[in-house]
């Protein structure tokens, strides 16, 4: 089901063209790509406001509309405009120097431009992450070349209005019943040809060097982390400033500590006698050793929480947690003397507390289950 033109435009059946025009125009200046960048439903607005003035703002296709609806339009050879290019060139003759289309053009595509962005992906190890580092990087990018100040021009020379396009850097086509305009593929929509190139960059305005960064990366940062150096990316054309610098952050595994946001897990083996009887352990922090009181009898899989031993937070610097799971271990290669105690330590636990005499035991309860 399509939309009715004048409730995608938002404009009542008996709106003049004027309010048509505005409505449009207000439409378009709101989801226009430019200003959404990479948003699926902005672009859906757009097109569809432009189909819907490309209707509305045309008395007779206007007319057919108002009679026949849709169908009407399209068994008369109309259907809506499906390409994103077409948009913009009947677009164009609206909205004149707004986005640098049609009249105002000529300078958005010659003036000056930003620099690209950057990204560097650097490693960490677990505890540089945990703690914080300073580190040096070495990038290689293009920058402004100062020879010719961006432009590309050899000193003292002009560039020539392209001959395809006569400077307008677009060449329209048509198409049927649309135009169709796309950047010149002479001047690549520069609409001017450097004849005369700058020897230092050939032309293109920039020249590559490798530069040293210092990075202070702060304790607490985690894979998928992201620093914004500003000005440390591409160099700017034309007098256009550069762009930024992303450092994107991957943080190695480490061989006892896992993080889990900002607290820390880690396992520590314990001897099977230290459970059943309790002690006291050092046990390894990110940040050194605390000591924990291990109560008797404790279990495979007990977790005991250790206060603001974890990793600080970026925001507030307040730690987490270390979360330290105790894995009991049976021994194995027992001695002689050892298997006699444990034989002695079987045989009393067994007529002191059996398990198949115990009423509301384990065993009874699967006896019970299986029979
Ligand atoms: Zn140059
Ligand atoms: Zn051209």
């Amino acid at each position: 089901m399509k939309t009715c033109y004048y409730e995608v435009l938002g404009v009542a059946r008996t709106a003049t063209a004027d309010e048509v025009k505005k409505a449009y125009r207000k439409l378009a200046m709101k989801y226009h790509p430019d200003r959404n960048p990479d948003n699926k439903e902005a672009e859906e607005k757009f097109k569809a406001a432009a189909e819907a003035y490309e209707v509305l703002g045309d008395a007779e296709k206007r007319q057919i509309y108002d009679r026949y609806g849709f169908e009407g339009l399209q068994s008369r050879g109309y259907s809506g405009p499906g390409d994103f290019n077409d948009i913009f060139s009947h677009f164009g003759d609206i909205f004149g120097d707004l986005f640098g289309f049609g009249g105002g053009g000529e300078q958005r595509r010659q003036g000056p431009s930003q620099g690209a962005d950057l990204r560097y992906d650097l490693p960490l190890s677990f505890l540089e992450a945990v703690h914080g580092v300073e580190k040096e990087i070495e990038i290689t990018k293009r920058e402004t070349c100062w020879t010719c100040e961006g432009s590309g021009l050899r000193p003292g020379h002009q560039p020539k209005t392209c001959p395809t396009c006569q400077g307008r850097g677009q060449v329209v086509q048509s198409q049927g019943f649309f135009r169709l305009s796309t950047t010149c593929p002479h001047c690549r929509g520069q609409g001017q040809l450097i004849t005369d190139p700058c020897a230092d960059c050939d032309g293109s305005g920039l020249v590559r060097k490798t530069k040293k960064v210092s990075l202070k990366i702060p304790a607490g940062v985690d894979t998928g982390s992201r620093m914004r150096l500003q000005r440390e990316g591409e160099g700017g054309r034309k007098g256009g400033p550069p762009g930024d610098l992303y450092v994107v952050l991957h943080v190695a595994e480490h061989e006892f500590f896992v993080r889990h946001g900002n607290d820390i897990h880690c396992r520590i083996p314990l001897p099977m006698a230290q459970a059943a009887l309790g002690c006291s352990l050092d046990v390894p922090t990110i940040h050194g050793t605390v000591p924990l009181e291990v109560p008797a009898g404790t279990q495979s899989g007990d977790t005991f929480r250790i206060r603001a031993e974890g990793v600080p937070s970026l925001r507030s610097r307040e730690r987490g947690d270390m979360i330290v799971e105790v894995h009991v271990q049976t021994p194995t290669n027992l001695t002689k003397r050892q298997k006699e105690l444990l034989e002695e330590f079987a045989s009393i636990e067994t007529s002191h507390d059996a398990p198949h005499k115990d009423d509301d035991g384990f065993f009874k309860k699967l006896f019970q289950k299986s029979a």
